[in-house]
């Protein structure tokens, strides 16, 4: 019997909150890199942030599940929320592998800014051997940072770079425009931006 191998794409994020910069990135990687489906993974406690900023993640479990739903390709995963402790990229990506019995090629997707600490996260050096990278940029993100750390260039041959015009929107920016009670309308599906309001998110 021949075995079929899927080529999956695990979408990483803190999503506080999603917006369409995000939604855009996981399409495109989806169609550049023939990938039979994108899983969204809201962060459950990210190790490098402090956890008052960040919006409880069953909202953001909840924003990134109404983001996603009509898109029959996009799932979301509850697998770092639901995990005790930090979510490390590591113990993600091997529940993934054990999870399809290691007949699928994984990418995992996120900013190229997350990308650029990359170095300092756990089992850096085995993360590269379970996945390869897709790293999104901002129009005008300067690659040099990436290109020119002291990751091996065996790693650095498993980062995939994607520009993405739409990233020009962020989550800080989106955050910074309901504290000053500025639009956010067609920043992210309509849902997401009635969600944030009912739940009074963001405020301060
Ligand atoms: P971040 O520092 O909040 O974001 C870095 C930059 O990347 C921001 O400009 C952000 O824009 C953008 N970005 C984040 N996720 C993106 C995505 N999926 N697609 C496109 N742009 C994205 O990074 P983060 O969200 O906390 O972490 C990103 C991923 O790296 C998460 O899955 C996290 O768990 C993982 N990570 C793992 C470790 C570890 O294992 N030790 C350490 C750090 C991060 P927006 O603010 O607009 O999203």
């Amino acid at each position: 019997m021949v075995e079929v191998v899927k080529r999956i794409g695990l979408m990483g994020g803190t999503f506080n909150p999603i917006h369409n910069g995000h939604l855009v990135t996981a399409e495109e990687a989806r169609v550049q890199f023939a990938l039979d489906e994108v899983i969204f993974i809201p962060s459950g406690k990210p190790p490098h942030k402090s956890e008052r900023k960040i919006a409880d993640a069953h909202h953001r479990a909840m924003m990134t599940l109404l983001a996603t739903v009509t898109n029959p390709y996009f799932h979301v995963s509850q697998v770092e929320i639901e995990r005790p402790g930090y979510s490390y990229t590591y113990d993600t990506v091997s529940y993934f592998q054990e999870l399809y019995q290691g007949q699928a090629e994984i990418y995992f997707i996120t900013g190229a800014d997350a990308i650029l600490e990359i170095i300092a996260w756990k089992n850096v050096e085995q993360l590269f051997e379970k996945c390869c990278f897709i790293a999104a940029t901002r129009p005008g993100f300067d690659l040099s940072a990436i290109r020119s750390s002291d990751l091996p260039q065996s790693a650095k041959d498993r980062i995939f770079y994607m520009e993405i015009p739409a990233l020009a929107i962020s989550s800080t920016d989106v955050r910074r425009r309901i504290r000053e009670g500025r639009p956010i309308k067609y920043l992210m599906p309509s849902a997401v931006e009635t969600y944030i309001y009912k739940n009074k998110l963001y405020l301060k």
